[in-house]
């Protein structure tokens, strides 16, 4: 392993270390003591502010109630300089292990999940979307410009586009299939109606911790202690209002009316055991400068095996569990989070703490990794049949999408995202 990964991956990483809350020892959790996930939470039904905590196996610890910072700090933790965040970390790991130093009373900081709603993991300021899935890009693409799938600009510039922060909506809330413009085939003129190519995009969410300042672009060997970590995120897309009105300033009404984000953060410094080196192949352009260096090359790209569950509402109503439409990888993805941060700030814009940034969706090069229905289903041209019977261009009104993501290496302890997960209501009333 080179040296500077080394000196990030310690103690905390340890695939033997076992917590006193049992739950989290079982084999296939998402949150063994090795993950230590942040997110924001409170009694379920209660009326109480968001409370910073920690998810360890089914439970969360409550990161004020233990002791471990103030009640004032719990809006400032993600800002904090990852050299604190690590010292939080360490801390959590010795009090939350068997035979740890935990004081007495961590046990009555514990809330069972079940017993909890969460929130958004922060609030979240600004929010970009990115383009990074080369594959999902070149399958779109090809959908849209057959000779011409990916446009000269996607091996130089990471593209994105500035998105909409207040329909960013925490895991398990309904998503309302979204009505708009809709051109007819062979129609002169659009109808309004509710989207009948409502889908879904796997992605990838990138949590920023401390801000720069504006005028201050982020170097890429720094732009890493500016994220805090990574969610899940669902950039639910109505394909055919994106159809008719994405030129030419990009994706509008087709994305702003909702975005689902996955409760739990997990820090880079969970993630450091899954790092992998970033390559680009020597036939490709190369990074510009301020797109590459070392640290990047070393270890810019993160294993993260990711997953797309649906389950029907006549699925749930037959018992029958959700079932796999996709899988993929994050390290699918042309351009790494450093890269992305460096490319955001090269201009001078300014980043701030609580900002998120979606990855795009991050599909695989082959058949059944599609990160969107929209090729798995080759444009709607060829639905996916489901157990049951039912078939799925597009999504239905009670389809439930949930995202999977977890990291494995060998030496080291599986951690996992959490679910990320929305079911579609129906438009009612009548169209325009
Ligand atoms: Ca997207």
């Amino acid at each position: 392993m080179p040296e500077d990964l080394v000196s990030m991956i310690d103690e905390t990483h340890e695939q033997t270390l076992e917590s006193w809350v049992e739950s989290a020892n079982a084999a296939d959790g998402d949150f063994p003591i090795q993950n230590l996930p942040f997110g924001r939470f409170r009694a379920r039904g209660a009326a109480d502010e968001w409370r910073l905590g920690v998810a360890i196996g089914d439970s969360i610890l409550d990161l004020v109630e233990a002791g471990l910072i103030e009640k004032r700090e719990s809006g400032a933790v993600f800002g904090w300089p990852r050299t604190r965040r690590v010292a939080l970390r360490k801390a959590l790991s010795r009090g939350l292990r068997r035979g740890g130093s935990a004081r007495p009373d961590w046990a009555e900081a514990l809330t069972p999940m079940g017993e909890a709603e969460l929130a958004l993991p922060c609030e979240i300021r600004g929010y970009t979307d990115f383009y990074t899935g080369i594959h999902h890009a070149t399958a779109v693409g090809r959908l849209f410009r057959p000779d011409n799938p990916l446009l000269p600009n996607y091996k130089w510039v990471p593209i994105g586009y500035h998105g909409r922060t207040s329909s960013i909506l925490p895991s398990g809330r309904a998503i309302l299939r979204p009505r708009g413009q809709v051109m007819p085939a062979g129609a002169d003129r659009p109808v309004v109606e509710p989207s009948r190519r409502l889908d879904y995009e796997l992605e990838l969410g990138i949590v920023i911790g401390p801000g720069n300042a504006l005028g201050q672009p982020i170097p890429i060997d720094q732009a890493e202690d500016h994220i805090v970590g990574l969610t899940l995120l669902n950039d639910w897309s109505a394909r055919d209002l994106q159809a008719f009105e994405y030129q030419p300033l990009g994706p509008f009404l087709a994305k702003n009316f909702a975005t689902t984000l996955s409760p739990w953060v997990v820090t880079l410094e969970a993630l450091a055991p899954f790092r992998r080196p970033f390559e680009r192949a020597p036939t490709e352009p190369q990074p510009l400068p301020y797109l590459d260096g070392p640290w990047n090359r070393a270890h810019g790209q993160v294993a993260i095996g990711l997953e797309v569950f649906i389950d029907t509402e006549r699925m749930r109503a037959q018992g029958m569990p959700a079932v796999r439409l996709s899988r993929s990888s994050a390290l699918d993805a042309y351009w790494t989070m450093a890269q992305l941060v460096a490319h955001h700030t090269v201009n001078g814009c300014n980043l701030q703490t609580g900002d998120l940034l979606g990855t795009g969706t991050l599909s695989g090069p082959d058949e059944g990794q599609g990160g969107s229905l929209l090729e798995l289903s080759r444009g709607g041209r060829q639905p996916l049949v489901l157990p049951g019977g039912e078939s799925r261009s597009f999504l239905e009104d009670g389809d439930c999408v949930s995202f999977a993501a977890s990291c494995t290496a060998p030496g080291f302890r599986r951690i996992g995202f959490g679910s990320c997960t929305g079911v579609i209501v129906g438009q009612t009333g009548s169209a325009s």
